[in-house]
């Protein structure tokens, strides 16, 4: 079962990330995020449902266009399979690669958790990349979520409450976590769709600000600590654009949570 659930992640990871290229390609540049279908940025054409596969789509069509042959941006590829990777890694390890590994219903919910705090902070980083910034909305997405998930009890995130059957019922216990995973995906995004372009855009310095914010949230004062020094004598021992401070949070992150938490 916890096999299946893998797949069932990783799924849902590349998932993610054709949305991620999504929101990378329009939240920036104010374009509607309601409408589903994609086109391509150069000649306009509306990309047929089998090319926006994630991973897939781009191996089909070779990375470019089918009808102009414009290179598509190997940024979508990479965030899908970046997007899967970390769903995986996030997975496996709470699964597997703790001192006491969690039950299946809790790595799923903090794979969930954790893996939407790092998807979003990967998105910050493409968009800033671009030298533009993500919308206010879509940033207080992630602060609200993460206040939420410090004041709710976490009996009530996870499906624990659900009633005895599911220590009876493999069936029923598989099929309730993909329904949940399935739900709270589905809730995210809506708000992404509902919350994002109804606020102006964040200078870089905001930016930066609610992604110290976020950390603090998701990850507690002794992480963001950790996060806020090596992000800031990074950035500021070295001169010109790069790296982002956004880039190491999510490096550090990464380590973070893969190693310590
Ligand atoms: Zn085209």
């Amino acid at each position: 079962m916890t096999a299946l659930l893998f797949l069932w992640m990783l799924f849902l990871g590349t998932v993610y990330g054709g949305y991620l290229g999504v929101l990378v390609y329009r939240l920036p540049r104010g374009f509607n995020l309601w409408t589903s279908t994609s086109m391509c940025p150069k000649c306009g054409s509306t990309l047929r449902w089998l090319d926006n596969l994630p991973i897939i789509g781009y191996v089909l069509v070779g990375g470019r266009c089918r009808f102009c042959r414009v290179p598509i941006s190997r940024q979508y590829l990479f965030l899908e399979l970046a997007s899967a990777a970390t769903i995986a890694a996030l997975f496996l390890k709470f699964r597997f690669f703790m001192d006491e590994p969690k039950t299946l219903d809790s790595a799923v919910m903090l794979t969930l958790w954790y893996g939407f705090y790092l998807l979003i902070l990967l998105v910050i980083v493409c968009i800033q990349r671009g030298n533009r910034q993500p919308p206010l909305g879509f940033l207080l997405i992630a602060v609200i979520i993460g206040v939420l998930g410090t004041i709710i009890p976490e009996h009530w995130l996870l499906p624990q409450c659900l009633p005895e059957v599911w220590h009876t019922s493999q069936r029923f216990y598989l099929v309730t976590l993909i329904a949940v995973s399935t739900v709270y995906s589905i809730g995210i995004v809506l708000l992404i769709c509902c919350l994002s372009h109804h606020l102006w855009d964040a200078a870089p310095f905001h930016t930066d600000l609610i992604v110290m914010l976020i950390s603090f949230l998701f990850f507690g004062w002794l992480a963001a600590l950790f996060l806020l020094i090596i992000g800031g004598v990074i950035r500021f021992s070295y001169r010109g654009e790069f790296p982002l401070f956004s880039i190491i949070v999510l490096i550090g992150s990464l380590v973070w949570v893969l190693a310590v938490c």
